[in-house]
This record gives C-alpha cells, sequence and structure tokens, in this order.
C-alpha cells in the first residue's frame, strides 16, 4: 500500500505507544514521516531506523519549540498532535506547575501547532490531533485536569475548522478509550474497573487508533472536519 506516497507527515509524540503505531502506518504507506519525542531517545531511534522516519526531540511543553519544529518541517501534509499525558490524584494535592504542563503539552502545543502548520499546508491538509474519551466523559475521580484538557480538543477542532475550512485543511480529533500502552497498560490496576464501563471489554490496539489517523489523513475524509472520532469500545457510550 502506498496511499501516502510523496506526502510528508509530522507527527508530534511518536517514539512509543499510539504515536509510534501512527508512525508506523504512514511509513508503510509510503510517506515521508518526521516525529518528535521527549525523552526516549533509544526508542526513538530504533523506530526510526525499523521505519525509515526521522526522529528529533522536541518538548511539547516548548512553545517556541513546538512552534520551530513544525516551521522547520516545510509545508506538511499532515500533522497528527498525539504527545499528551495525564496527572493522577487528588486535585487538592497537586503541584500547580505539574499541571500547568499538562496543559502546555495537551492544550497549547496541539493549538500552536495546528496553527503554524495551515500556514504553509496546501489544500487538502490534514491536521489530527488525538484527544480521548474523557473530554466527554469522566467516571472516575483525580483526573479533572485531563479531562479538562481533553474537553478543550473539541473547542479547538470546532473553531479552527471555520479557520481552516477555506484554505481546503481539515481538522479532526480523534478520541481513544483505554489502549494498551505504556501509559495504560492493559495488565494494569485499573483493567477491570475500565472493561466495566465498556461494551468490548478489552484495551484498543494501538495500530487500531492508527488506522482511524489514516482514513482521516487520506482522500475519503475531505469532507470531515471540526469533528470528534470516538474508538473506545463504547467506554463513553
Ligand atoms: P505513551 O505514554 O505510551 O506515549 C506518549 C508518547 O508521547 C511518547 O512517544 C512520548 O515521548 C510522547 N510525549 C509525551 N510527552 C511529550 C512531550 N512533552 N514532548 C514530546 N513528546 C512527548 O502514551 P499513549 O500512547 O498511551 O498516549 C498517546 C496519546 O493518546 C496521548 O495524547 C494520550 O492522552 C492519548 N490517549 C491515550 C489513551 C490510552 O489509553 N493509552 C486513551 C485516550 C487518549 P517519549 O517516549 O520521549 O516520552
Amino acid at each position: 500500500m502506498a496511499a501516502f506516497q510523496g506526502k510528508s507527515v509530522l507527527v508530534l509524540g511518536g517514539s512509543r505507544g499510539i504515536g509510534a503505531a501512527i508512525v508506523r502506518r504512514f511509513a508503510a504507506e509510503g510517506a515521508a514521516v518526521t516525529f518528535t519525542y521527549a525523552g526516549s531517545r533509544d526508542a526513538a531511534a530504533r523506530l526510526a531506523s525499523e521505519t525509515g522516519s526521522t526522529a528529533v526531540q522536541t518538548d511539547s511543553a516548548d512553545r517556541d519549540a513546538v512552534i520551530a519544529r513544525v516551521r522547520d518541517s516545510g509545508p506538511l501534509d499532515v500533522l497528527v498532535v498525539n504527545s499528551g499525558f495525564a496527572v493522577f490524584g487528588d486535585a487538592l494535592e497537586q503541584d500547580p506547575d505539574e499541571i500547568d504542563r499538562l496543559f502546555r503539552v495537551n492544550i497549547h502545543a496541539p493549538y500552536h501547532a495546528s496553527v503554524e502548520a495551515a500556514r504553509r499546508m496546501p489544500e487538502g491538509g490534514r491536521i489530527i490531533v488525538i484527544g480521548s474519551v474523557n473530554g466527554d466523559r469522566m467516571p472516575v475521580p483525580g483526573m479533572a485536569s485531563y479531562a479538562l484538557s481533553k474537553s478543550a480538543l473539541q473547542g479547538l477542532a470546532r473553531g479552527l475548522a471555520r479557520d481552516f475550512g477555506p484554505r481546503g485543511i481539515t481538522i479532526n480529533i480523534v478520541q481513544p478509550g483505554p489502549i494498551d500502552t505504556d501509559a495504560n497498560p492493559e495488565d494494569g490496576p485499573m483493567r477491570d474497573l475500565m472493561h466495566s464501563f465498556m461494551a468490548i471489554k478489552r484495551h484498543g490496539r494501538p495500530e487500531e487508533v492508527a488506522g482511524m489517523v489514516a482514513w482521516l489523513a487520506g482522500p475519503e475524509a475531505g469532507f470531515v472536519t471540526g469533528a470528534m472520532h470516538t474508538i473506545d469500545g463504547a467506554f463513553g457510550a
């Protein structure tokens, strides 16, 4: 398959988990892929060598570095913003600096990267941000900052779709439920609780999320924008 032959793709946060599956999918379909990472230098180097992609270290918490990375990537056909994390625990006990860092990575980076990418994207450009079903449903305590950050992406997509639509650029949010990654391993302590909310009682696989991202980036999705696309085994239903 070479559906993305000749296309330039940047994945923010691509060294592990869902991001790595997205890198593999686009690379397998012929795209020239660059991806960023924060700390996992070895994992990033292995993935780059396996897929023929390019790995660059860029902390998504650093606004100016994110903007420079997008700008220096040249005209992109596809931008995927995947980097993101959760801080768990009692909101009354949490370190405000850590919460602000979460907002920088999970909200500010998607906004600034999307705007910077749209400056140079050709018509037909695609922006896809990885949100979460927790933007719709937060059934447990201790994750308010994460839920807030993923809900914010819904407004980002709805608003920027209006700005970018006349230029032929789409922007969409993919909202996974529990996906088996380092951040949320299926054999972790929350497994039974999470599965109790779901109709399909298993964690999703990163490759399943990458499949939805590839469809949104492809030619069949040109009329799809400003929308949330949930892939969650009915966690949020
Ligand atoms: P992982 O923790 O397994 O991987 C996160 C990836 O993002 C890594 O490549 C990591 O780089 C990168 N990253 C994290 N912080 C930064 C940063 N500051 N700068 C640059 N890169 C960064 O997470 P998942 O694959 O599980 O999650 C990916 C996305 O999917 C996140 O946005 C998450 O919120 C979302 N999501 C995940 C779900 C799940 O159940 N797994 C469910 C719903 C949404 P490095 O390797 O260098 O640390």
